[in-house]
């Protein structure tokens, strides 16, 4: 039998044919004038899953945008493989900043331009054709399931329900998904940690106007000074966030996880000046990946109130407003954390001041295993492919769908990324980089093909 490095060396024209017909479709999810095209990315999906081997692969409903579902059983006692990804893709305006047209793939200095080459077709299309590749040759002996919605760059809106009630369905011993950054070219890396988010409105209210200054300054408080002052009672002057509690559920980095996250390629001089910065400025004891994203926080993101316009008003303000958000790590929750950093605002606020805190947007942290099997597997399986080492990284934002998974499934979560920071995904121009295509295939080969040993 051929070695799989010479069936994909053959198969590689047909394989970018192939992805640039998925790649011409414009399933953009947000566009309610789309809805033809991304039934067609759904059902385009079906047809190529059934083809690599995917026989019961169907469109289901979600109520919103449909989602395609396959499996492939091999066993009752084979480890169980879930694949999420996603066939919708971000609007391509502005247009004129295309170099050539969205939705006509067009290979450039080895790279694949269109709209979802990178986020995330081109990943999604490699996971099938390792499986299909896996399939014909008789190796593949885990049970995998695929799970590719419509809805992520909307929002994800009706995945959460789909998973509760499809949890059975779905039930497997990890979850793999290629969404995710690698950290440069060459550089793979496996992403373990998200931050969750949680914000908050605080509204003070001293008088029932804003009061003359000249007639009233010196009497009466100000609501502006009265808000700077309790904004800067919620950090300590060394970064550290003053929240009573604020830290209770944050889990102390590990040797190994310091020593990890110390190995990305990072200088501070150069993240300083690219910035603009004039100095560096996070919680004590704590290096700049750390603080960015494996560490908690509490920004002041918007601050109004008073007169705004030009020259001079002698006015002393009535009301004053602040818009706070938290990242959160760990078992942090949002709803913990907001009533917290509202008790400290109301047992906090100054004399004469009347506040107002409005909890809004929340989304859990994640924080997956740093050395689960799965994720052995995954570094061997870059490695396999790339030739070195992948980082191990935590990142700073959130990906709330991971989260949504790990807490429905309870399983862990691998994210084995192949695009790049610099392949332009929800801007004009993304491109899918040949040598991840191609990289890309045999790691997820050889993951899939060793998952029957390494996870059982
Ligand atoms: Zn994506």
């Amino acid at each position: 039998m051929a070695t799989i490095e010479d069936e994909l060396e053959r198969a590689r024209a047909a394989q970018l044919e192939e992805l640039s017909s998925f790649l011409r479709i414009q399933s953009i999810s947000t566009l309610s004038s789309q809805q033809a095209e991304m039934r067609n990315a759904a059902a385009w999906l079906v047809d190529k899953l059934q083809r690599a081997g995917f026989k019961n692969a169907e469109v289901l409903e979600t109520g919103g945008h449909p989602l395609v579902f396959a499996s492939f059983h091999v066993g009752d006692d084979a480890p169980t493989i879930l694949m999420y990804g996603h066939y919708d893709v971000q609007p391509v305006d502005p247009l004129e900043l295309w170099t050539t047209p969205p939705f006509e793939p067009k290979i450039r200095d080895q790279k694949l331009y269109a709209r979802g080459a990178s986020d995330d077709k081109g990943p999604v299309f490699l996971h099938i054709l390792a499986l299909e590749t896996l399939i014909r040759r008789g190796e593949l002996r885990v049970n995998v399931k695929l799970c590719i919605e419509g809805e992520e760059e909307c929002g994800s809106t009706n995945l959460p329900t789909f998973l509760e009630k499809n949890a059975e369905r779905l039930r497997a011993d990890v979850l793999l998904i290629s969404d995710t950054t690698m950290v440069g070219p060459m550089q793979p890396g496996i992403c373990y940690g998200l931050r969750g988010l949680c914000a908050l409105q605080v509204d003070l209210k001293t008088a029932n106007s804003d009061l003359h200054s000249g007639l009233y300054g010196g009497a009466v408080p100000n609501a502006l000074h009265a808000m700077v002052e309790l904004l800067a009672s919620l950090h300590h002057p060394d970064g550290r966030v003053a929240v009573d509690g604020f830290y209770d559920e944050v889990v102390d980095l590990t040797m190994d996880e310091r020593a990890a996250l110390a190995e990305l390629p990072h200088d501070d001089e150069a993240y300083r000046k690219a910035l603009g910065l004039t100095a560096l400025f996070g919680e004590a004891g704590y290096t700049t990946i750390e603080r960015s994203t494996a560490r908690p926080t509490l920004e002041i993101n918007g601050l109004y109130g008073g007169f705004q316009g030009e020259g001079t008003k002698t006015v002393i303000p009535h009301e004053a407003h602040a818009k706070i958000t938290c990242r959160l790590v760990n078992q942090q929750t949002p709803a913990t954390i907001q009533e917290k950093v509202k008790k400290h605002l109301l047992e906090h606020a100054p004399i004469g001041a009347t506040l107002t805190v409005t909890l809004q947007d929340t989304g859990n942290p994640y924080l997956g295993s740093f050395d689960a099997p799965a994720v052995e597997l995954a570094k061997k399986s870059y490695e396999h492919a790339y030739g070195v080492q992948p980082y191990m990284t935590r990142m700073g934002g959130s990906i709330p769908i991971v989260e949504v998974f790990h807490r429905v499934l309870n399983i862990p979560v691998v994210l084995m990324g192949f695009s790049l920071m610099t392949e332009n995904f929800h801007a004009p121009n993304e491109h899918f980089s040949l040598e991840n295509f191609d990289r890309g295939i045999r790691a997820l080969t050889h993951f899939y093909r060793e998952a029957a040993t390494a996870l059982k």
